[in-house]
């Protein structure tokens, strides 16, 4: 049976944080689409360019443009057994873009692992964080901090902190979380394959939960 499993919540829920926690744990790809668009700005791509300019206020990159760049990620061949999807979907067009997607592959949205977080533990979670310049892993100075400072643990590549997350446009992330991406909570709640999963717990209590949620699958 496919896997296909959404990491769905808030920015700096820690979504990015679990699914590296889980990816091994349960074999699938990671799929996050704002690691695709950050890939893409490195490397100075039409893609990146595009998006830069959303990605810099905190609003959502266009629906074409992320469900083309997503789609084409889950087309290739290391998704096809499953993906844990982290960031994307995050509109309704998106949600059933990808079901249309999944349902001419003949698979559907396993579950959906809806991560709950207090708005003001998000804004310290988000000006706390780092992440590695050459893979992409997420650290917290205080939460997840690496064990030599600025240097990623897996990697020894450099530690930044992304342009967006600044207080002021973390506010607005959340404004178009709420406004955007929470309706998806009902839609997949609907469909019977919502879990929801308390993100204020310690990072290892919250994988625990994860795994205890997708145990079945
Ligand atoms: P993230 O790393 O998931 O916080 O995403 C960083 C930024 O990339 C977001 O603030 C958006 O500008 C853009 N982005 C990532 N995923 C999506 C998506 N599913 N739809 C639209 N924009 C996205
Ligand atoms: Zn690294």
């Amino acid at each position: 049976m496919t896997s296909y499993i959404i990491l769905l919540g808030p920015p700096a829920s820690g979504k990015g944080t679990q699914a590296g926690n889980l990816r091994d744990h349960l074999n699938l790809a990671h799929v996050a689409s704002g690691d695709l668009f950050r890939y893409n700005l490195k490397n100075e791509t039409a893609l990146g360019l595009k998006a830069k300019a959303y990605m810099d206020r905190g609003e959502l990159v266009p629906d074409d443009i992320t469900i083309a760049m997503v789609l084409d990620r889950l087309s290739r061949e290391d998704c096809a057994e499953g993906a844990l999807l982290d960031g994307f979907p995050r509109t309704l067009p998106q949600a059933e873009a990808l079901d249309v997607a999944l349902a001419n592959k003949g698979v559907q949205i396993n579950r959906v692992l809806n991560i709950h977080v207090p708005e003001d533990a998000l804004i310290e979670r988000v000006t706390g964080r780092r992440l590695c310049r050459t893979c992409g892993e997420p650290y917290h100075i205080k939460f997840k901090p690496p064990q030599k400072e600025g240097i990623c643990d897996l990697d020894g590549g450099e530690l930044y902190q992304r342009d967006d997350d600044t207080e002021a446009t973390m506010r607005n992330r959340l404004k178009v979380y709420w406004d955007q991406t929470s309706p998806l909570i009902e839609y997949y709640r609907a469909k019977g394959v919502l879990v929801d999963i308390d993100g204020a717990q310690s990072i290892d209590h919250v994988t625990e939960d994860l795994k205890a949620a997708v145990a079945d699958l």
